[in-house]
């Protein structure tokens, strides 16, 4: 069943048939039950985190997520998440969100990631983000981790913010 005739079900069932329906979609393997105990919240299939709480679905709270078949120096990721922290900042987005993705782009001749279009995290809400980070250390410092890391096909970039 496609996912939007899953969302198309539970919006036109009363309480109890959603409750039934959200079991039936869990065991079927089309919905994933948040573990978070505070949470509990059903997600879709393409959901990887929670849309309540930004857990994932391995039962882990919102974390990086370094991509590739190797891991990043310590450092590399560290400036990182310093030169986001501080180009965020500078847009005045404070107070900072939890975490920010880097999607995944093909054909770029540099960074495999967005250097125009983000994902912010904030607990299990995500909002799109359109800046200009061509040019700047944080292409830089993304084209380093792309080497080390060697990420795959559509291997997105997720960096916890300093809190
Ligand atoms: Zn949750």
């Amino acid at each position: 069943m496609p996912t939007s005739e899953l969302a198309s079900l539970l919006e036109h069932s009363d309480t109890a048939g959603r409750s039934v329906i959200r079991d039936a979609a869990v065991s079927a393997g089309l919905m994933w039950k948040c573990r978070n105990p505070a949470c509990g919240q059903h997600n879709l299939r393409a959901e990887g985190l929670c849309g309540n709480c930004g857990w994932d679905r391995q039962g882990r709270p919102l974390s990086d997520d370094q991509p590739g078949l190797y891991v990043a120096p310590d450092e590399l990721w560290e400036q990182l998440r310093e030169e986001i922290a501080e180009h965020l900042r500078r847009e005045a987005l404070e107070p900072l969100p939890d975490a920010v993705t880097f999607p995944w782009v093909s054909g770029s001749d540099t960074s495999p990631w967005s250097l125009t279009e983000l994902v912010l995290h904030r607990g299990g809400t995500t909002m799109i983000h359109q800046t200009a980070l061509g040019g700047t250390e944080i292409e830089e410092t993304l084209d380093e981790i792309a080497l080390a890391v060697e990420p795959s096909y559509l291997e997105a970039l997720r960096i916890m913010l300093p809190r």
